[in-house]
């Protein structure tokens, strides 16, 4: 009786990364809240991640993990640099020291009816109502279970956004810290869509970080070479590296699915909550969580991000060229960031633009890859293999 006691919980989390703990977060606004016993599942193991994203109105509670804010952004290519206001919108840095300090030490213990479990989860059985995660260390029962983590076979991924960054700080002032560059293109070589990213924590600190969409990662050495040259382009040679980060996120649709096979609801990247066009994730995650709190408590049907609506349509376009015709990314964001203000681009990555604003942005970019992207898109005629025509590609322009 007392195992099934300690075994038995109102709702199950699985996962202690972003997508858990905001779910957590939006379930304890709720007063019903207290009253939940709630296991959360995870490794517990301090993960070597940061978030940036784009806000007009924080709460402060996230506002609070916030390092930096700024209020400029601005975009490079090879004769063109575009800086502008982001006008309502702040686009922001959490580094994941304050995100699992807030949720590990602070958010835990003013929760304690959630028992964090460092123990990871095998398997989930059952169904709706009742169902059984088995974990390393033992089995445990509950009627809902939501789930971030990864169990059994993962899905193909042919294409992702592959990134390493160096944090640096320089002897000499060498940084703005009034403007993030979202995106200099002036490194793009052999036909690829590869960019340099800089968020600027001080002036003479920064996160200078090259990420490239691709099939395959490039070998390590590489990106430590571009950064290096980058870094002594535009800084110079004195400067410290304080740390690096190196990540890889998935930009594909139809794989990831709102609910596992037995019924339990998934978040975040399992849920297919990273937008596929571009990576960002922290607002769509922390949305969805607001919008399952509410479920779980008023019984309503959760509102979630899905692949079916006109957003989802424009990323499909967006990745067949970026998978397709990698060499033309480069021209496709320099028209885009010329000619649209900033917050007209992040209002519709955003998803939340009118389509009248829609087709004013896609007027505006080069129209006959859109169109050869629409024609593959509605007719459903494979162009090439994207990994083979990639490497075509590649070897051509190297040759
Ligand atoms: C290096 C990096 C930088 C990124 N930067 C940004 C950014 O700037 N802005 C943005 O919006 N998005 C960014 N992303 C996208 C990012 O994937 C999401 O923001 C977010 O972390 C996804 O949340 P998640 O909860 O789905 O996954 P995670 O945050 O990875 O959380 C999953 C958790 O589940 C745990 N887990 C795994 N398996 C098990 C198991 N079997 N049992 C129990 N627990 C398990 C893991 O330990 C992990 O803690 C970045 C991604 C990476 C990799």
């Amino acid at each position: 009786m007392q195992t099934q006691q300690k075994t038995l919980f109102d709702l199950i989390v699985i996962g202690d990364g972003l997508a858990g703990f905001l779910l957590l977060y939006e379930l304890s606004k709720y007063p019903a809240f207290a009253n939940q016993k709630v296991l959360l599942l995870g490794d517990g193991k301090e993960k070597q991640r940061s978030w940036c994203f784009w806000d007009n109105d924080l709460e402060p509670e996230l506002q609070k993990m916030v390092n930096t804010s700024w209020k400029e952004l601005s975009f490079k290519s090879d004769d063109v640099i575009v800086r502008q206001d982001l006008g309502n919108f702040k686009y922001h840095y959490i580094p994941g020291e304050s995100f699992f300090e807030y949720f590990n030490e602070e958010f835990l213990s003013q929760n304690p009816n959630i028992q964090f479990q460092k123990d990871i989860a095998l398997d989930i059985s059952g169904s709706d109502g009742s169902f059984k995660v088995t974990t390393g260390n033992g089995l445990y029962k509950s009627p809902k279970v939501y789930n971030s983590a990864f169990l059994g076979e993962k899905p193909r991924i042919d294409l992702w956004q592959h990134f390493r960054g160096w944090f640096i700080e320089s002897e000499d002032v060498a940084f703005d810290p009034n403007n993030a560059r979202l995106m200099d293109f002036t490194v793009a070589r052999n036909g690829e869509c590869r960019f340099m990213y800089i968020l600027p924590l001080t002036e003479k600190r920064a996160l200078v970080e090259l990420t490239y969409f691709g099939p395959q990662p490039y070998d390590m050495s590489v990106y430590e070479k571009e950064i290096a040259a980058y870094i002594s382009e535009h800084v110079g040679k004195k400067y410290n590296l304080l740390e690096k980060e190196y990540g890889q996120i998935p930009m594909q649709q139809g794989v990831f699915r709102h609910s596992g096979k037995n019924g339990e609801i998934n978040l975040g990247t399992l849920a297919g909550m990273v937008k596929a066009s571009t990576g960002y994730a922290f607002q769509r995650i922390h949305n969805d969580s607001k919008e399952i709190a509410r479920a779980y408590f008023t019984g309503k049907k959760p509102k979630r991000f899905n692949e079916n609506d006109r957003f989802a349509f424009y990323d499909a376009l967006l990745l067949w060229i970026i998978r397709n015709h990698p060499q033309t990314c480069k021209e496709i964001f320099t028209q885009l960031f010329q000619r649209r203000k900033m917050e007209t681009i992040l209002r519709f990555l955003d998803q939340k633009t009118s389509v009248w604003e829609e087709a004013n942005i896609f007027a505006r970019l080069p129209i006959r890859i859109f169109l050869k992207a629409l024609y593959y898109r509605l007719t459903g005629k494979s162009f090439a293999q994207p990994e083979y025509e990639y490497h075509v590609l590649r070897e051509l322009q190297n040759a």
